[in-house]
């Protein structure tokens, strides 16, 4: 899990630390990510409310090097483009078999009453790519289900996954929305996030933290 406190590990290690900015009407869970020692970072998923996640980064004091999006669905990615153009840094994910939501980002705005843009990263993310961050790294995994193109992203050396609207605390990620895929939704979890050891942290894009072996255990809808 992103560290809370302190700037490095026993072994002298730069840590990441985190910061969780709520974003939207829906609550999403836009991640502010950063290496303590050289303090440059990722924003993931900024779904819109971009003046505070502007304010959250220069709390922080941390130059944004990329943006990451787990999956196309407005409250993930309606505010990438704003951001993007603010502050004039790579938009990167998801995999490109979600292009279709975010060339629809703005119809999505519109069901919902309100604005944002049409976005296209600038790279399309692929199941094994890899992301550095400072010293550090995180794993793209393809976890389709919920969106075609949703990825995760997992850094093994602090032991969390950033997993979007997969898997929650006690629940998973709807299916119901269009290009939703029960069977695949429930692939990416078993086949893939539940590979990760038990400890390994969760950062789902709504609601509280867990950890996969919590969901492992006591999650009813993995029964
Ligand atoms: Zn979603």
């Amino acid at each position: 899990m992103p560290h809370q406190e302190g700037q490095t590990t026993p072994e002298g290690k730069s840590v990441l630390k985190g910061a969780i900015i709520p974003v939207t009407p829906f609550q999403q869970n836009c991640l502010l990510l950063w290496d303590e020692a050289t303090k440059r970072g990722v924003v993931v998923d900024p779904g819109g409310d971009v003046p505070r996640i502007r304010a959250a980064i220069e709390q922080a004091g941390v130059t944004v090097e990329r943006i990451l999006l787990t999956h196309g669905h407005i409250d993930h990615a309606g505010g990438a483009a704003d951001l993007r153009e603010a502050l004039g840094v790579p938009l990167e994910g998801p995999d490109e078999r979600d292009r279709v939501l975010l060339q629809g980002m703005a119809a999505q705005a519109r069901m919902f009453g309100f604005g944002a843009r049409d976005v296209l990263p600038d790279r399309w993310l692929k199941e094994g790519d890899q992301i550095a961050l400072g010293d550090h790294r995180l794993d793209v995994l393809h976890c389709p289900g919920h969106t075609p193109g949703h990825v995760a992203y997992v850094n093994r050396a602090a032991r969390f996954a950033i997993v979007g609207d997969v898997l929650f605390q006690g629940s998973i990620g709807r299916t119901d929305l269009p290009f939703g895929d029960p069977a695949a939704l429930l692939r990416s979890i078993t086949d893939k996030l539940l590979t990760l050891p038990d400890d390994f942290a969760v950062l789902s894009g709504h609601g509280s933290a867990t950890t996969i072996g919590a969901e492992r255990d006591e999650n009813p809808f993995l029964r």
